[in-house]
C-alpha cells in the first residue's frame, strides 16, 4: 500500500473464476421457481436457458458489460472458465473457437488481462450423454477439446495480456479416464488447470458411487494436483482433502458472493490455509460485482462458520493477507507473474471518512466497495 496526496495505491485486484455470460441473468433467478424447491440445481436450469440462447455477438456484448463493471471495481485480471463452445445442437462452428475469441476480445476491449480457461466437458454425469444446453459445452473426444486449446495458444502466443489454460469442468462432467491425460497435457506445456471441485454434496456422492473416491482423492490419484492446479470452490471437503491440495501447493479459488447466492455452503478456510493451499477469489456468476465483498467474504464466512472473530492469523494484518489473496494470488492462479499494476482508492471516499491512516487498509478491505475505486 502506498499513500499519495489524495489516493491509496494498491496492487490491482484479480478475479480468478468468472463465467462472464452469466452476467446476463442478473436479477433473473431471485424468485421462487416452478418446482417449489429452489437450490443450486434449479438455478442451473435457469442458467442453461441463457447458455442455450447465446450467439457469438451476444456472448461478446454480455462479456463486455461484465468486464467493464469488473474493471471499474478495481479488477485487472480475470480467469474466464469458458464452457459454451459449440452451436445449440452441439455442432462446432466453422471457426471452432469463435465464442472463446469473442470473450477474449471483450476482456481486452475493456482493459482486462484474461486467462481463457478452455473447459473440457463430456457428459451429464457418469454414463449419461450431454443433455440440452450441455451439448454446446461438450466435445465428442478429448483430442477435439485439446486441439482447441492448442489453437487458442497459437493464436494468442504473442499477447502479454492473454493466457490460455485448460479446465476439466468437474468430476461429474469429465470421465475419470480423461483426467490423467489432461494433467499430462497441461504439465508438458506448463498450463494452469482449473476445475470446479466439491461445490455440491451431490457431486461428491456421485463421484464416490462411480469411482469409490472423493473428488480430491480422485484428482490426487490421477496426478491432476500440482502447483498449477486451481480447485474452484473446495466447499465440501473431508478433513484429509485440504492436505492433499496443500501438499501439491495447489490453489483454491473461493467465490463467496456466488456461493452464498447459490446456497453452496461455507468452505473450511482455516483447514485450507493451515494445509498450505494458496487462496484466491472469483466473481463466478456475476450475481454482484463487488470484489471487496468477495475478498472479505473469505474471512467473514469463516467467522459465520466458526463463531469466532479475526480468524486469519499469520504474518502481517488480516487485511494485508486478504489483499494478497485478492490481487497477486489471483493473478498467479491465472498464470500471470504479478498483479499487473496498481489501482487507486480515493482517500476522500465517504466510506473512508474518520478512518485513521494506520487503519486505512483494514477499512478498505472490510468496509470498501467499488465506489471507493478511482477509475
Ligand atoms: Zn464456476
Amino acid at each position: 500500500m502506498r499513500l499519495t496526496a489524495g489516493a491509496i495505491e494498491l496492487p490491482a485486484l484479480a478475479s480468478a473464476h468468472s463465467h462472464a455470460f452469466q452476467r446476463g441473468m442478473r436479477g433473473e433467478a431471485q424468485r421462487p421457481g416452478p418446482s417449489g424447491s429452489d437450490d443450486f440445481w434449479s438455478w442451473r436450469t435457469a442458467m442453461y436457458a441463457l447458455a442455450a440462447s447465446l450467439t457469438p455477438e451476444s456472448i461478446h456484448a454480455i462479456s463486455k458489460v461484465a468486464y467493464r463493471e469488473l474493471r471499474a471495481a478495481g479488477v485487472r485480471t480475470v480467469g474466464e472458465f469458458h464452457y459454451v463452445h459449440h452451436q445449440p445442437d452441439g455442432a462446432p462452428y466453422a471457426d471452432r473457437t469463435v465464442l472463446a475469441d469473442a470473450v477474449i476480445e471483450a476482456a481486452r476491449a475493456e482493459g482486462l488481462r484474461i486467462a481463457l480457461l478452455r473447459v473440457v466437458y463430456a457428459r451429464a454425469g457418469a454414463g449419461r450423454a450431454p443433455e440440452g444446453a450441455q451439448r454446446r459445452f461438450s466435445d465428442g473426444s478429448l483430442d477435439a477439446a485439446l486441439a482447441d486449446v492448442e489453437a487458442l495458444r497459437a493464436r494468442y502466443a504473442g499477447c502479454d495480456d492473454v493466457r490460455v489454460g485448460v479446465a476439466p469442468h468437474s468430476v461429474r462432467a469429465v470421465p475419470p479416464a480423461w483426467l490423467g491425460e489432461i494433467a499430462r497435457y497441461a504439465a508438458e506445456r506448463g498450463l494452469m488447470v482449473h476445475m470446479h471441485v466439491a461445490e455440491q454434496p451431490a457431486e461428491i456422492e456421485a463421484c464416490l458411487a462411480e469411482t469409490g473416491r472423493r473428488p480430491v482423492e480422485l484428482l490426487a490419484e490421477r496426478g491432476v494436483l500440482s502447483e498449477r492446479f486451481v480447485a474452484v470452490h473446495a466447499t465440501h471437503l473431508a478433513p484429509h482433502e485440504p492436505a492433499l491440495l496443500g501438499a501439491a501447493r495447489a490453489f483454491a479459488c473461493l467465490c463467496p458472493t456466488t456461493e452464498r447466492d447459490l446456497g453452496d455452503g461455507l468452505p473450511d478456510v482455516g483447514a485450507l490455509r493451515g494445509a498450505g493451499v494458496r487462496l484466491c477469489v472469483g466473481i463466478d456468476s456475476h450475481v454482484i460485482t463487488d470484489p471487496f465483498e468477495d475478498l472479505r467474504g473469505v474471512e467473514l464466512g469463516e467467522r459465520l462458520r466458526t463463531g469466532k472473530r479475526v480468524t486469519l492469523r499469520g504474518e502481517g494484518t488480516p487485511a494485508e493477507a486478504l489483499w494478497e489473496i485478492g490481487s497477486r494470488r489471483g493473478a498467479e492462479a491465472c498464470g500471470f507473474a504479478d498483479a499487473g499494476g496498481s489501482i487507486s482508492i480515493r482517500r476522500d471516499a465517504p466510506a473512508l471518512a474518520l478512518v485513521r491512516e494506520e487503519r486505512l487498509l483494514d477499512a478498505v478491505v472490510y468496509s470498501g466497495s467499488p465506489a471507493i475505486v478511482d477509475d
